[in-house]
């Protein structure tokens, strides 16, 4: 297998003489697998040159299946300049997560208006197919592909790639679910040691890989007044890819405010902390231009999940019950809510959360943990004692981000913890991966989801 980076910085092109060695352009990411199946990670500005290349090998038809991680700027605008999607006889296969506002294509059309370009996308003359996905394993364009959501303020997925022996993922816009990596007392630097389940299920997703491109826009100084952007330091990407035996990590994402001294600063970091942590894990920054091949080994588990496909979820109304006794908050959450197409309903207090659940079941509960008289955690507890309720995903919002209070969530029972601050987008993303992780089809289904 082959990789090739043709854009390494997050958020904004940065080009110019302080970018040059790890390079100015957006993500993108070319890979080729031996049988010539060529899968392209995001269509952010570095897409451009890759385009180029592609034709100027002159082969003929190109048939390219490009998996976009989000459709956040850096990560599409290049897609408008992919030139063989303007030949006849050509193939672009684009994959995406299945947003909560509107189709992939919808979303990819939205950046090719007239106001802002051109060319309208439904009059590229190449033959062009939408997939909308969600988690799950998938074929793409032949090779096995698994899907994993990151925590990132929008839908986003990661992608995990087998073929040729070799595993390649790719975890790029995603940030830590959690301030503390380790669970208090576990031995640290082991997968069951890490204390959230959205972290270990991250690191599950990268376990035994050959290579991994992750996501590590800043440094740990940096982070806690970027907190909730959903980008990653290295210090969290180093210390969870050595638990997950990764062989060889890619450090990306650069953020644009770091020039080339930096980013080497932050590798030469990277790389002391992966050799205290364990001698065997190779980190490096990826630059513009840096191509790896992969070799084939003989010991590549396929990865394995609990759930190998989920339905899509986009079809179908679900009900939400929002149970805040603070008002403001309640209001800003269903409010939310209820512009990505939830029915909600509130609750101001346990008990009274209690009642309702029983006289109408909803798809989700979103819980605060501390509220006057019964708190969050009481409220799981009384659900998962029960037989009718004790799968039925529970996400709980907390300001409590210290180890005992995380742990004593998933001890009680939360399907997922999510700690304030947090931003409305972000929230309504991990709102969509519970739905999507739990959803199952039933009896009350109205929409033939
Ligand atoms: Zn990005
Ligand atoms: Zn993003």
């Amino acid at each position: 297998m082959k990789v090739r980076f043709w854009g390494t910085r997050g958020s904004i092109a940065t080009p110019g003489p302080g970018t040059n060695h790890f390079g100015g352009n957006t993500s993108c990411v070319e890979v080729t697998t031996a049988n010539g199946d060529l899968l392209i990670f995001d269509c952010g500005t570095g897409v451009h040159r890759l385009a180029a290349e592609l034709m100027a090998k002159g082969k003929k038809p190109i048939h390219a299946n490009i998996l976009l991680g989000h459709t956040h700027w850096d990560h599409i605008q290049g897609f408008p300049f992919f030139v063989p999607a303007f030949i006849k006889g050509n193939s672009v296969a684009i994959y995406a997560p299945e947003g909560s506002r509107g189709s992939l294509q919808h979303v990819l059309a939205g950046q090719m208006e007239y106001t802002y370009f051109p060319i309208a996308l439904n009059q590229l003359p190449a033959t062009i197919t939408y997939h909308d996905l969600t988690e799950g394993i998938h074929d793409i364009g032949g090779v096995r592909v698994a899907a994993q959501f990151l925590n990132h303020p929008a839908m986003t997925l990661g992608y995990r790639v087998e073929a040729d022996g070799v595993a390649m993922v790719y975890l790029v816009d995603h940030e830590p679910f959690s301030d503390e990596l380790w669970r208090a007392g576990a031995e640290p630097g082991r997968i069951e040691s890490i204390l959230h389940d959205g972290d270990r299920r991250h690191a599950h997703f990268m376990a035994d890989a050959d290579l991994v491109i992750h996501d590590a826009q800043y440094t740990p100084e940096e982070y806690p007044s970027k907190k909730t952007w959903g980008h990653s330091t290295y210090d969290y990407v180093v210390q969870i890819a050595a638990a997950a035996g990764v062989r060889q990590v890619a450090l990306t994402h650069h953020d644009p405010g770091h020039d080339d001294h930096f980013v080497a600063d932050i590798e030469r970091k990277a790389r002391a902390l992966a050799l205290e942590r364990d001698g065997g894990l190779d980190v490096f920054c990826a630059h513009e231009g840096c191509e790896l091949v992969l070799q084939p080994r003989s010991t590549l588990k396929p990865f394995v999940t609990a759930a190998p496909f989920q339905a899509s979820v986009a079809q179908r109304r679900f009900r939400i019950l929002v149970v805040d006794d603070q008002s403001d908050m309640r209001l800003l959450i269903s409010h939310a809510l209820e512009e990505d197409q939830y029915i909600v309903s509130e609750a101001t207090n346990g008990p009274d959360a209690l009642r309702m659940i029983d006289e109408h079941m909803p798809d989700l509960v979103v819980l605060d943990y501390k509220m006057t008289g019964m708190d969050g955690l009481a409220v799981v507890k009384t659900l998962r004692a029960e037989a009718t309720t004790r799968t039925l995903p529970v996400l709980m919002l907390t300001g409590m981000t210290d180890e005992p209070s995380t742990r004593a969530g998933f001890e009680a029972g939360v399907t997922d913890y999510v700690t304030k601050p947090f931003s409305i987008p972000q929230l309504t993303a991990r709102v969509r991966a519970c739905l999507a992780r739990t959803h199952r089809p039933q009896p009350h289904d109205g929409c033939g989801s």
